[in-house]
């Protein structure tokens, strides 16, 4: 069976750092993913805005989509203006439709900043409607309910990151360094916005991109650490224990409810 994957985001970045290694596993195995953004992303610098920015910033995703082998879509709201609004959750419920997606990743509902929070809830707010035939009339509903996974993050509250799949993505992580290097509005430049939001960034070029790459690949070596349990009984004791990268998914609890051996089959890596 080839599956068909549609991963939300809500900047051109985001998407690529949650989900980018497993995509790159999914395309291998000739399943088709397709990332959205659901901004564009023309505030995320700190010398250039506007369309200039939103243009360079949909070139770097489109690199990226090249490295994992997959599509990728970049909706042009403002950076910072997403809202929950009856318009986006069609536009949402249109993607996931036309997409006919077997899988939904979206962000987490809590997170600190708005568009993230919005997309996880546009996503949320498309669970039930991507089936309702007569919702966006001009979109043929989903044939079968898909299921909706959350990316990993660090929030508290109301309540932790809750995974229920992990993925090794210690084969595919040269691909995702390389969307981290092709993304440089972001993660490289002396004004990106993780040269400037960062703490403790270096200020010579070679310095800065080193010290943002390796924080941001550290961050997969997090996850595999934290949930290291659900490693071992994903790949066995002895590679569980060795695996350094990792992806993480939560089941949101609309949409579809796979049972534990069915979720596996969705990521069968
Ligand atoms: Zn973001």
């Amino acid at each position: 069976m080839k599956l068909r994957i549609i991963a939300f985001g809500a900047h051109p970045d985001d998407c690529e750092l949650k989900a980018g290694g497993v995509a790159a596993k999914w395309a291998a195995q000739d399943h088709k993913v397709k990332f959205v953004a659901t901004t564009n992303g023309d505030v995320g610098h700190f010398s250039i805005a506007g369309g200039p920015l939103a243009l360079r910033r949909k070139a770097e995703v489109q690199s990226c989509a090249g490295i994992l082998g997959i599509e990728t879509q970049v909706l042009d709201i403002h950076d910072g203006e997403l809202m929950p609004t009856i318009e986006n959750r069609r536009t949402i419920a249109r993607l996931i439709r036309e997409w006919q997606a077997d899988i939904v990743l979206c962000h987490r509902p809590c997170d600190y900043h708005p568009d993230h929070r919005y997309t996880g809830m546009l996503v949320q707010d498309a669970a039930v409607l991507v089936a309702a035939r007569f919702f966006v009339t001009d979109t043929p509903p989903c044939k079968k309910n898909p299921v909706i996974l959350y990316y990993s993050d660090e929030f508290k509250k109301p309540y932790p990151f809750d995974p229920a799949i992990i993925v090794s993505v210690d084969e595919v992580i040269d691909k995702k360094r390389a969307c981290i290097d092709a993304i440089p509005s972001q993660f490289a430049d002396r004004d990106s916005w993780m040269g400037r939001y960062l703490p403790g960034v270096p200020e010579d070029d070679d310095g800065r991109k080193k010290f943002i790459h390796d924080w941001l690949i550290g961050m997969d070596a997090e996850v595999a650490d934290r949930y290291r349990n659900l490693l071992v009984q994903r790949y066995g004791e002895e590679q569980g224990r060795k695996i350094s990268y990792a992806e993480a998914f939560e089941l949101c609890q609309y949409g579809s409810q796979p049972s534990a051996a069915e979720l596996s089959q969705l990521f069968p890596m």
